[in-house]
């Protein structure tokens, strides 16, 4: 019985004995003795796998407390981790979309802790529509007769088009049959909510008698879609909204558009590239308009149904309406944006993604230069440090071309290694609160423009 490995496992304490220990007191506090014992006995069994694949134990177990500690808060962890979203893209796909106004988070609060009058109406003693307010509020804001409410933008032109073109032909420009990222195609949608796509025109020129010869007893709807994640210049032709209105009058065709973002102001006014406004399309005739509620509307994930009371009326009716219908949560944070809306002159502050947008290049400037000092002295015997211009992105496919002035702190490995580089942004992804930066032209990108708070991400870097 000599064998030094069994000498090794008997220094392996019981799971009894670790827990009675004093200082395990506060661990069983905070996480409770099941989810403890747990990581107990996984600790357990990884140093007995290192006796026996390398025939020591681990460094961490002359320390088993805080072993347990580290395990758990590193379990314990949320999935949904917070992180600096310094790569340039404001609303990022990946990283969350828009950041929700203060009055919107409070309202979600709200509504999680009370009932509510989701369905309820307190006027009449029947049964309200979870719709409603929202409704009102952008009836009042786009000039729009009726809206609906959905959980994304892809629900919304699946149950548009399910509800206006099933089982008919819908004419759409070969132009603008868009991919979005994941898996929404325009074709594909198309398929799914039961229609048959007509294709007309060609890639770059669309004119309005290719969809007129296009229309025939199937035909369903003519649908635009808002190419927003690319761009085609050069020789292009396509038919204006309005014209294809009259179009669709004429020939008695419902004509629908999908805007993606869609901005309810005018952005142009902040300085930003323009986007098209769901209000100039109800203003235009169109009967049906969908866009993102969390693109540069900056709220909550949702999708809205913009239209006329007849077809509003029959989407709202369609059984696959109560299956992708938005939860009151998803309700609350969009009734509280749409109000920011009432007021336009807080907007460019009350509302996030308004507000990161719409950022003066100076301003980043001057933070990039107060972070210069500090970090250098953390990060410059590896690294050039340097405080640079550069150009975030609106991102959600708004505006895939306009690029908005900003300026990063840039990190240049001294050693001029594409290794050395990768290992700062995988330690930067590995710290508490996770840094996302961008990688480009040798360097470390940290874009500026979505740090509102200097202090905060220089405790991040410098922990
Ligand atoms: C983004 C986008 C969608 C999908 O919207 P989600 O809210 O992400 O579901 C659909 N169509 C267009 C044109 C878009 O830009």
């Amino acid at each position: 019985m000599n064998n030094p490995a069994q000498s090794l496992y008997s220094q392996i304490p019981s799971v009894d004995r670790l827990l009675n220990q004093p200082e395990m007191a506060v661990l069983l506090c905070r996480y409770g003795q099941h989810l403890v014992t747990e990581s107990l006995r996984y600790l357990q069994e990884r140093a007995r796998q290192a006796i026996t694949e390398e025939g020591r134990l681990p460094q961490w177990s002359q320390d088993w407390i805080s072993a347990v500690s580290d395990d758990l808060a590193q379990k314990q962890r949320s999935g949904l981790q917070r992180v600096f979203n310094l790569s340039g893209t404001v609303l990022h796909t990946n990283l969350g979309r828009a950041l929700l106004a203060e009055e919107a988070i409070e309202q979600v609060a709200d509504v999680m802790r009370h009932a509510v009058t989701l369905e309820y109406d307190l006027d009449g003693a029947g049964r309200g529509h979870r719709d409603k307010v929202i409704s009102e509020l952008l009836k009042a804001l786009t000039g729009a007769e009726a809206a609906c409410v959905v959980n994304n933008n892809a629900a919304a032109v699946m149950l548009m088009l399910a509800t206006v073109a099933a089982d008919k032909e819908v004419v759409v420009s070969r132009g603008e049959l868009v991919e979005i990222g994941g898996a929404f195609r325009i074709p594909d949608v198309m398929r799914q909510a039961g229609c048959r796509l007509m294709e007309v025109g060609t890639t770059n020129r669309t004119h309005l008698h290719d969809y007129r010869a296009a229309v025939n007893e199937q035909t369903g709807l003519l649908m635009k879609v808002h190419t927003s994640n690319y761009h085609i210049a050069g020789f292009t032709a396509s038919v204006e909204d309005a014209a294809l209105v009259a179009l669709g009058r004429e020939l008695n065709v419902p004509v629908a558009t999908d805007l993606g973002s869609g901005s309810l102001i005018d952005l142009q006014q902040y300085g930003l590239p323009p986007e098209p406004m769901p209000q100039t399309l109800i203003a235009a005739g169109v009967d049906l308009v969908t866009f993102s509620g969390d693109k540069l509307l900056g709220g909550p994930q949702a999708g809205i149904i913009l239209g006329s009371q007849y077809w509003i009326d029959k989407i709202q009716r369609h059984p696959l309406k109560r299956a992708l219908r938005a939860g009151k949560l998803t309700l609350a944070a969009l009734e509280a944006t749409l109000r920011l809306y009432q007021q336009p002159d807080r907007l460019a502050y009350a509302l996030p993604t308004l507000r990161l947008l719409s950022r003066d290049k100076a301003e980043m400037h001057t933070m990039a230069v107060q972070l210069l000092t500090p970090l250098q002295q953390c990060y410059g015997e590896q690294f050039m440090l340097a405080a640079e211009p550069c150009l975030s992105q609106i991102g959600s496919g708004s505006l895939p071309v306009d690029r908005l002035p900003s300026y990063a702190l840039t990190f240049a490995p001294k050693n001029g290694r594409g290794s050395t580089l990768e290992a700062l942004a995988e330690k930067w992804r590995a710290l508490p609160v996770p840094v996302i930066g961008r990688l480009q032209e040798g360097k470390l990108w940290l874009d500026l423009r979505c740090l509102e708070d200097a202090a905060d991400l220089l405790e991040a870097l410098t922990a």
